[in-house]
């Protein structure tokens, strides 16, 4: 039985994902280690019951611990309101935490040797970290409809010395829009891309636009610049490399290039490319995501919702083939960094079996309905939930 020092801050979710979890636990863990976690129930009703104080528990939690992992969770909508006679519309769990650890997610896709990408140059995953701060997501717009001139404006706090510019002089209809972001939030995510490409030994890719706007894309260039040169002997001593580009010229590159990069994207960017990647390489349920501080917290999860669909059968007591990867790599993320964060080699190398286990299962043809679509060579059948779980414990 394999030992562990200091717990996982485990948090529990919602729907498909909540029952995957619990298989993953007692047929691929419990098993084989002596699990240490501090449990925190992020279920839809708990977080109701507890006018959602446990999500905020569990991100405390995280910064005493320093690693956690995460199932999936409801975000609640007026329908979700009425399904469970819901107090109000929580927030998101993840924005909640995320705002607490201050941290960027990264995306990144498991690959299989018979689950072809649909980009024939990718060899090896493409890591995407979205700044997840300002930019169009908290932007204000006018809709205009006569003539007339927009203005941006900047008054400060202790002065008289406004700063006004045209934006532009309507002879008609249009619109305008105005975005801003902070030093504080860009310098965070500079700084999480620095310490998740030297923990994954990536090379680092940042693009912009800074060739039109030569202000706003360029200050964003400048903070990486300088958060890249104080942290030189760090990624010296990764081997990590750093490199500058254009966002076309970037796209481009990542289209032809092999893979096995962190690509470090402004928000937009990461939204519309994380989507892109996603789809390239096959399946939401091979994409796993980690949230990381820019003081070197973790946070490991799927990248997939709750799988509803999925779930409306099981209850109905209907077989179900949900593809459980992601959620298996969120364990074995969050396990393989507490070995490593504690000196535990034992621990690391049994995450890692763990995932070679999954690798061998799925390319000896094993596998759920949403990869044996796209499997080449095609099974001659697909696996349900739980035979496919039975069959990575039996190779584990
Ligand atoms: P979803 O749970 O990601 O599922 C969307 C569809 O993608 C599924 O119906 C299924 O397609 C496919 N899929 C996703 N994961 C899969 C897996 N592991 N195996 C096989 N197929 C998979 O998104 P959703 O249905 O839009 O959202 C459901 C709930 O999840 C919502 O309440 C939402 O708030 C929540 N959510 C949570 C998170 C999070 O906690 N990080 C993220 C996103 C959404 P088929 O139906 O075609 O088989
Ligand atoms: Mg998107």
């Amino acid at each position: 039985m394999l030992e562990m020092k200091i717990p996982i801050v485990e948090i529990d979710g919602d729907e498909m994902t909540r029952v995957i979890w619990s298989m993953i636990k007692e047929c691929l863990l419990k098993p084989f280690i002596n699990l240490k976690t501090e449990y925190y129930d992020l279920s839809i009703t708990e977080r109701d019951r507890t006018d959602d104080q446990i999500t905020k528990d569990a991100a405390e939690a995280i910064k005493k611990y320093g690693v956690g992992c995460k199932c999936a969770t409801i975000t609640p909508n007026a329908d979700r309101v009425k399904e469970f006679g819901l107090k109000k519309q929580w927030p998101s769990p993840n924005g909640t935490i995320r705002g607490i650890l201050d941290g960027t997610v990264f995306r990144n896709p498991i690959i299989m040797k018979n689950i072809p990408p649909f980009v024939r140059s990718w060899k090896k995953p493409i890591h995407i970290g979205r700044h997840a701060y300002g930019d169009i997501y908290k932007n204000i717009e006018i809709l205009i409809n006569e003539a007339g001139i927009a203005k941006i404006c900047f008054t400060p706090e202790n002065s008289e010395e406004r700063i006004t510019k045209e934006i532009h002089s309507f002879k008609g209809g249009g619109v305008v829009m105005g975005i801003h972001n902070t030093e504080k939030s860009i310098r965070s995510f500079a700084r999480s891309c620095i310490n998740y490409a030297i923990s994954e030994k990536l090379p680092l890719w940042f693009a912009t636009k800074d060739t039109i706007s030569k202000t706003y894309h360029a200050y964003f260039r400048d903070i990486f610049n300088e958060e890249v040169k104080k942290n030189e002997d760090r990624l010296k001593e990764a081997d990590v490399m750093y490199r500058y580009l254009l966002i076309d010229d970037a796209v481009a590159q990542v289209i032809k290039n092999e893979g096995g990069i962190l690509w470090a994207c402004m928000n937009y960017d990461g939204d519309v490319m994380s989507d892109m990647v996603a789809a390239g390489f096959g399946s939401l349920g091979m994409m796993t995501s980690v949230l990381v501080s820019p003081d070197g917290l973790f946070e490991y999860e799927a990248a997939h919702g709750t799988v509803t669909r999925h779930f409306r059968e099981y209850q109905k007591g209907n077989p179900t083939s949900t593809n459980s990867v992601a959620s298996i790599f969120a364990w074995t993320g969050a396990i393989g960094k507490r070995g490593q964060l504690d000196n535990n080699k034992n621990l690391t190398e049994f995450a890692r079996k763990i995932e070679y286990s999954v690798k061998e299962t799925i390319e000896s043809g094993i596998m759920t309905k949403d990869l044996f679509l796209l499997a080449d060579p095609k099974p001659d059948k697909y696996a349900s939930t739980e035979e496919f779980i039975d069959a990575v414990a039996g190779k584990l």
